[in-house]
């Protein structure tokens, strides 16, 4: 199991549809049949949960790399 944080690159975030100030939360994945801990941003409104590209994309092609590596 493995632990990240990602926190927003930069600034205060708001929800597109209702201009509430996001909230961080934790967060569970599952991938690759490995669960990782992380913290997204969350409406505390609406249930809006952004999550960051690299996070959808980079950063689980960068831990599937490294599960293969093992
Ligand atoms: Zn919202």
């Amino acid at each position: 199991m493995s632990q990240g944080f990602y926190p927003p690159e930069s600034g205060t975030w708001s929800c597109m549809a209702c201009h509430c100030p996001l909230e961080e939360k934790a967060a569970s994945i599952t991938y690759l049949e490995s669960s990782f801990h992380v913290t997204l941003l969350t409406c505390p409104q609406c249930g809006l949960v952004l999550v960051p590209e690299h996070l959808s994309m980079g950063k689980m092609f960068e831990v599937e790399k490294l599960l293969e590596d093992k």
